[in-house]
């Protein structure tokens, strides 16, 4: 027994201490900067880019999937920081211009939602509807839950019932085969209600975009709240962005 006890208390607290102020390794591709208008280098990064992100001097971190391709061959136009706090509440905010510092993106991004804070600020709850990902933005997902990142700790949980849910969390380009399970899934929520979309996937439809199977009419009839860029989004990005809407963060 005491051995036990000695164990536990030799883990110590093993949670990141706050996601809202924590740094991830330097090699991390988060935000990114444009550091130059060169439009050799604009356009054949947008015709090489996989998703369609680049367009003239900007990138849309709704439509990037973060692959690097673009930083690796136009290293004196593009590059990423670490930082991961990406998470926005407007889609026009995730379109990134020359000059933008992750300071002021990170200010401009999230505007806290207080009638929605007002009914959630301690205990949210979210129902995750996989439509046609790849699962990796689900396992991440699975993994602000675990002891390392420990989602839980803030009230914020993923829950079995929409019934027992104040947000849908969409994972996924929104797939024909998932769409009436999605529209069944966010009508058997209660009121109030919020859409939330992580990962490049779900926001813009990423790689599968121009797919046929895809059926995205889900998103012209509910308005999301908040998108999460990544592919997949990072543990921190998520429980960071939540606490950012709620206006938890100082
Ligand atoms: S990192 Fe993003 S913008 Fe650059 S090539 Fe990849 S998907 Fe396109
Ligand atoms: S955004 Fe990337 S990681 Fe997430 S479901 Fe789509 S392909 Fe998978």
């Amino acid at each position: 027994m005491f051995d036990l006890i000695k164990a536990r208390l030799g883990h110590g607290y093993q949670a990141v201490k706050d996601p809202t102020t924590a740094t991830l390794d330097p090699a991390y591709q988060g935000f990114p900067q444009i550091l130059r208008e060169d439009a050799e280098d604009f356009a054949a990064a947008a015709k090489s880019c996989p998703t369609g992100a680049i367009a003239a001097y900007s990138m849309d971190l709704g439509k990037c999937i973060f692959c690097g391709l673009c930083s690796r061959n136009f290293p004196r136009t593009f590059s990423f920081a670490n930082e991961h706090q990406t998470g926005a509440s407007s889609r026009e905010a995730l379109i990134v211009h020359k000059g933008l510092s992750f300071q002021e993106y990170r200010e401009r991004a999230i505007a806290p939602s207080p009638s929605f804070a007002k009914i959630c600020k301690y205990s949210l709850a979210l129902r995750n509807v996989c439509a046609g990902g790849c699962n990796a933005c689900e396992l991440e997902l699975n993994a602000c839950n675990n002891v390392n990142f420990d989602m839980g700790r803030y009230g914020i949980e993923v829950v079995a019932s929409p019934r027992h849910a104040d947000a849908v969390i969409v994972t996924g380009p929104l797939t024909r085969n998932m769409a009436f399970a999605l529209e069944q899934t966010y009508r058997a929520i209660p009121e109030p209600k919020v859409v939330i979309l992580n990962g490049s996937c779900a926001i813009s439809g990423g790689i599968f975009a121009e797919s046929p199977a895809l059926e995205r009419s889900f998103l012209e009839r509910y308005a999301a709240c908040l998108y999460l860029p990544g592919c997949p989004v990072h543990p921190l990005n998520l429980i960071s962005s939540l606490m950012r809407l709620l206006g938890r963060c100082k």
